[in-house]
């Protein structure tokens, strides 16, 4: 098959096709707005975004109230001038629907479509994101000022793609709970359910004398005189997330119809939980995430947290994984790049120097295929107006200004080859939201938090740099050596009979505590621990433990040869049934009981770590499992350093990226070139503080 012959996908097409960036080549810009900017400074910032390398802006996101300033009243003449003005400079536009902020006229005529928190209150305008996903009059004006953009914008020379509204959900009520969504959530139940006979059955409504007659009776879960129903608490995250998801869809097709030439995506936060990015993104084009490095070291801080430039890196590198998974595998876009301080009432810290270029190659070296730096020029109004971009204040140039120039021609020069290579991953961390979801309505424990057990193994399988998907539980495990899948609290029967298949078939699965306790409709399985699982796991679990002030320890089996662990939160206790024992508990009254267990099932491996083990023994534990699995490194490095390898054909590229502020030493079997500075790179290199390299097998 010629090059010629293959077909590009949508983004790649459109790009080109605009001219704005040759096929092959990545999208490297900057989200702008025109509309904060006096309309004399377009021209001088689109000159300078073209000196700067830039093939694109994303622009408009926030503008509903200059683009229909009455309802029905349309003008779009501003943003054609701007939209223009880029494309004569080359810029390709990127046009964002304005739906996650509607004017003023709009929230004080339909006074409905404000979002209801959790405590029942109102939210009230003045902010952004204070909209109910399922109101049909803010669906229907976000549709209408969506589809005149369309219509204005279709054919517009420069425009090259859509992103639909802004990071959904993220706003300071994460779930809407009126009276819309109510009649909503009856409705999907209705098509979930068929009977209301079935949903008694299947969320157990005769507890508490819930039993309904009729759908129009269900509640949402507001505050009450004792907790919700956990099979309706989890049946109303699972409605929230298709609200947001059906709301997008909505505008998609008709962005389908209407610009069939142009991509579409929508943005998000990528270790937000509250809408499943598997279902969001099934049908758009690529996965857009917003990446903000510095908010990590922020929260660390505020969480009493040592500070960690590894912990911030994997935690990155985690969001950027779970991009390139939920389209299995495909480039996915950062649509916003930290470039500078961030934030609304605090900031997170100006990155230091080199910082944003290591932060633009870590999203290429997992797989991105675009990065929009945030922002161009800083506002000096508005709630985000310490939120600084490429220019302060006073449009001098930003710390970042020259780095991001030299990041932006140093990618372009990479190549269609290495930017266009395959991110190949022998290991798979399942990300499940319905356990995420279930565990917030019941966590057993305060302490207890899916995403932080996802962000730890995370942390400690990334340091075999082997690369990690992060996949669907019901998604085909064959590819992987090794998967792990931590608090895997419900079940389905399809996930659980993929799990044995994988085992049998030669794989090690590794799991810990809570594992199968909940069906899908979130009841309790009514055969002994881990229900499903029981099998392929070798064990029962006697019983499960949520610890508090009697702290518990556990001792290792030579296998996995360590210090004593401690035990924090949890201790299931295991009981075998055929499963070897690789550690016991030392403490109370479950002394000398097993802790971990490893089956083995055909030819593959099944390993139960019932403790949840202090940070240093799960990664030394998840560390030889790997290893047993057939994992291993492609190079040694030092704690701080990453790789990933990418991969075309017979051709193999690393990316060694520092991200520690001192210069490390790494050893490399063999001879590669730096396709960065064509030098030939042998023995023990030095890779400078926040560095990078790309090697290229020579
Ligand atoms: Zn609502």
């Amino acid at each position: 098959m010629s090059a010629s012959s293959i077909r590009l996908p949508l983004w790649a097409r459109a790009v080109a096709s605009a001219g704005t960036s040759p096929a092959g080549q990545i999208l490297l810009g900057v989200d702008y707005y025109p509309d904060q900017t006096p309309e004399a400074l377009w021209e001088e910032d689109s000159r300078m975004m073209s000196e700067m390398g830039f093939t694109n802006v994303r622009i408009a996101e926030f503008a509903w109230a200059l683009m229909e300033p009455s309802e029905g009243k349309f003008e779009f003449g501003w943003l054609h001038r701007a939209i223009q003005i880029l494309h004569k400079h080359n810029i390709g536009v990127i046009l964002g629907t304005p739906s996650a902020a509607p004017p003023p006229w709009l929230s004080a005529k339909y006074p409905d479509i404000f979002e209801v928190n959790a405590q029942g209150q109102r939210l009230r305008p003045g902010g952004r994101r204070f909209t109910c996903p399922t109101n049909p009059v803010y669906r229907k004006l976000s549709l209408a000022i969506a589809t005149q953009m369309a219509k204005k914008f279709g054919e517009t020379e420069g425009v090259i793609g859509w992103q639909i509204d802004n990071e959904l959900t993220l706003g300071t009520s994460l779930r809407c709970y009126c009276n819309f969504c109510q009649a909503g959530f009856q409705n999907w139940l209705r098509t979930r359910y068929t009977t209301l006979d079935n949903l008694n059955q299947s969320w157990g409504t005769v507890f508490w004398s819930q039993t309904y007659t009729d759908f129009s009776q269900v509640p949402v879960p507001l505050l009450s005189g004792g907790d919700p129903n956990p099979g309706l608490a989890l049946d109303y995250d699972r409605y929230q997330s298709y609200a947001n998801v059906s709301f997008t869809e909505e505008q998609l097709t008709m962005l389908r119809q209407m610009c069939p030439t142009h991509f579409v995506t929508t943005n998000n936060v990528g270790l937000l939980d509250t809408i499943d990015m598997c279902d969001l993104y099934a049908k758009l084009d690529f996965a857009a995430f917003d990446n903000y490095p510095g908010f990590f070291d922020m929260l660390m801080a505020q969480e009493g947290k040592p500070p960690s430039s590894d912990g911030i890196a994997t935690t990155i590198s985690l969001g950027h994984d779970l991009a390139r998974s939920v389209k299995g595998g495909e480039p996915f876009m950062i649509m916003e790049e930290q470039s500078g301080k961030a934030g609304q009432r605090t900031f997170a810290p100006q990155p230091e120097a080199g910082q944003v270029r290591l932060w633009t190659y870590q999203a290429v070296a997992h797989g991105a295929m675009g990065v929009n730096y945030f922002r161009w020029d800083t506002a000096t109004f508005g709630a985000e107006e310490y939120w600084h971009g490429i220019l302060n204040h006073d449009r001098s140039k930003s710390p970042a200004y020259e780095e991001i120039r030299q990041t932006v021609k140093e990618l372009k020069a990479l190549g269609q080859e290495v930017l266009y290579s395959q991110y190949a991953a022998q290991m798979a961390l399942v990300f499940d939201y319905d356990c995420s979801w279930a565990l917030k309505i019941q966590p057993g424990h305060y302490a207890l938090d899916y995403m932080n057990q996802v962000t730890s193994w995370y942390g400690a399988i990334s340091a075999s740099h082997t690369g990690i998907d992060v996949i669907a539980p019901e998604a085909d495990l064959s590819p992987y050596k090794i998967v792990f899948a931590p608090l895997a609290y419900v079940m389905s029967e399809k996930q659980a009979a993929k799990i044995k298949s994988f085992v049998q078939g030669g794989g090690m699965f590794v799991t810990n505590f809570r594992l199968g306790v909940k069906t899908e409709t979130s009841q309790i399985v009514r055969t002994p621990l881990p229900g499903l699982l029981r099998d392929v796991m070798g064990v029962t679990v006697a019983d499960y433990v949520p610890i508090y002030s009697a702290k518990n320890a556990v001792k290792f089996a030579p296998a996995l040869a360590g210090p004593d662990g401690e035990c924090g939160l949890w201790a299931d206790i295991l009981q075998p049934t055929g499963a070897e024992v690789l550690a016991s508990y030392t403490k109370g009254s479950h002394a000398g009981e097993a802790a971990i267990t490893m089956n083995t099932v055909g030819s593959g491996k099944a390993v139960y770590i019932g403790a949840d083990l202090d940070g240093a023994s799960l990664a030394r534990v998840l560390r030889t499992l790997s290893g047993l699995a057939g994992i291993k490194p492609p190079l040694e490095v030092p704690p701080g350093i990453e790789l990933t390898v990418r991969r075309a054909g017979d051709k193999q590229w690393t990316f060694v990226l520092n991200h520690t502020a001192v210069s490390q030493s790494v050893s490399i079997p063999k001879t590669f070139t730096d396709l960065l500075t064509g030098k030939t790179r042998t023995g023990k290199i030095d890779v400078s503080g926040y560095g990078v390299e790309v090697l290229q097998s020579a």
